[in-house]
């Protein structure tokens, strides 16, 4: 028993089922829109627990979606806590290298940063670096003045409230159970009911492939979980970091390394790691999934991606487990940072995509089948390019579900 039809369902209160949801119902006001979120608010996962950086776009390659993206939504997203009045601030940050190898992946991204249109970008001697920040060392630094941060649980509150102000239904405490394709509908059975739609937007995140599967249609790529674990610097040491501090990143992988940030709402983070989890929603150590092990272990790209990275993976899962380890990392970037100072301060897990043959997926990914668009992989930078992403998605949607030929004659 259907109880409501929609036009559009958007499965995931993350931000970005937030933001094409406020795409979508401002685009196509005409079209009945229902957002479903299973937990009994938004943002509860990636969207409420990240670093808040709004990213500049200096690591992605030219001509990438998440270079265009990135650079659109950052500019969006400024715009948008402007309009808004959601705290951020443009801080700017130093990306540091402190051995001799990592100098031409420093200038590598440097050019690139050129490449993808950043402005003020500047390479810094170690005098330069102490300029701007006074307690971190290196051979060489990067500043990329453009760099930001805020609070992305606000704004996904904000996506929320707008999407109601324009007509969508945002509904909590909502998961999805079942997908049935029938007569071109959707039925969507959900813990609070069962619903139709025309189209279905997948925006469900760490479970995006389930959600996927869940519809009939084999995913192309599974979601491995990756948490990343955060320290605090204690409020008498917070002066360590003036910005933002990252080391240079290892080019084959996506995550940025450890790094220091300084939050929107006082204080500064140190991390995060990036240890693979044995639960999709693991914020802990301890937590453990055997449904979700079974499946990351039945995958063939996760052995083959096991295989080429074993080292690094070894490498993250010592220093979460060995504070020591973790606090020499940070050391390469301020020198008198020690274990007292740090407080271990919760953990955000994020959504890696990964193919069959082992391969991270780096780029955003969308994939439509038939009535249903699955966004695949929106790691970071999505947060800052929430809104880029959004538009894109609601873009797709309208040139691949007909949507124009759907819209209302507009009165002459
Ligand atoms: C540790 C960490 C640090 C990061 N730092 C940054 C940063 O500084 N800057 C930046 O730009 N990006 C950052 N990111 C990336 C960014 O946070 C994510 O890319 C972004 O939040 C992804 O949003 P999402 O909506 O796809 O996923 P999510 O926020 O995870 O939302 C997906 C939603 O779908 C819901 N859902 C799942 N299954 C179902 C179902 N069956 N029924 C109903 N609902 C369902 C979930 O409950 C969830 O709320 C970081 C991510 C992490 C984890």
């Amino acid at each position: 028993m259907i109880d409501q039809h929609f036009d559009i369902v958007v499965i995931g209160g993350g931000i970005i089922g937030l933001a094409t949801a406020l795409h979508a119902t401002r685009r196509f006001p005409h079209l009945r829109l229902l957002l479903v979120e299973k937990e009994d608010r938004v943002a509860r996962h990636q969207s409420g627990h990240n670093s808040g950086v709004i990213h500049s776009g200096i690591y992605y390659k030219p001509g990438s979606l998440k270079a265009k993206l990135c650079a659109e939504g950052a500019k969006a997203m400024v715009e948008f806590c402007r309009e808004h009045h959601i705290a951020y601030r443009i801080c700017g940050k130093v990306i540091v290298a402190t051995h001799e190898e990592e100098l031409p992946r420093l200038q590598m991204l440097f050019e690139r940063g050129q490449a993808n249109g950043l402005h003020g970008l500047r390479i810094l001697d170690p005098d330069q670096i102490r300029e701007l920040e006074p307690h971190c060392r290196g051979l060489r630094g990067l500043h990329v003045p453009e760099t930001g941060i805020t609070d992305y649980a606000a704004v996904c509150e904000k996506y929320a409230e707008l999407v109601a102000a324009q007509g969508g239904v945002v509904s909590t405490a909502t998961k999805v159970k079942a997908l049935v394709r029938h007569a071109g509908e959707t039925a969507i059975e959900t813990t609070r009911g069962a619903f139709a739609a025309r189209y279905v937007i997948n925006c469900a995140g760490l479970h995006s492939d389930r959600v996927s599967r869940l519809s009939g249609q084999e995913p192309e790529v599974a979601i491995i979980p990756f948490r990343g674990e955060y320290y605090d610097l204690i409020p008498a040491r917070a002066y360590l970091a003036k910005s933002l501090i990252y080391p240079v990143p290892d080019p084959r992988l996506p995550f940025l390394g450890a790094h220091f940030t300084r939050r929107i709402h006082g204080g500064v983070d140190a991390g995060p790691n990036a240890v693979l989890a044995f639960k999709r929603e693991g914020y802990r150590r301890t937590d453990f999934s055997m449904q979700d092990m079974a499946g990351m272990l039945a995958y063939p790209g996760f052995w083959r991606m096991a295989g080429k990275h074993w080292r690094a993976g070894a490498g993250e899962f010592y220093r979460s487990l060995n504070r020591r380890a973790f606090v020499r990392a940070l050391q390469r970037l301020i020198p008198e940072v020690s274990g007292s100072d740090l407080v271990a301060d919760g953990s955000g897990v994020r959504a890696q995509a990964i193919r069959p043959d082992g391969s991270l997926v780096d780029d955003f990914e969308f994939v439509r089948k038939d009535n249903l668009l699955h966004v695949c992989n929106v790691p970071s930078p999505a947060a800052t390019a929430s809104l880029a992403i959004g538009g894109a998605i609601a873009q797709m949607a309208e040139k691949e579900f007909g949507l124009e030929e759907q819209l209302p004659q507009r009165p002459r």
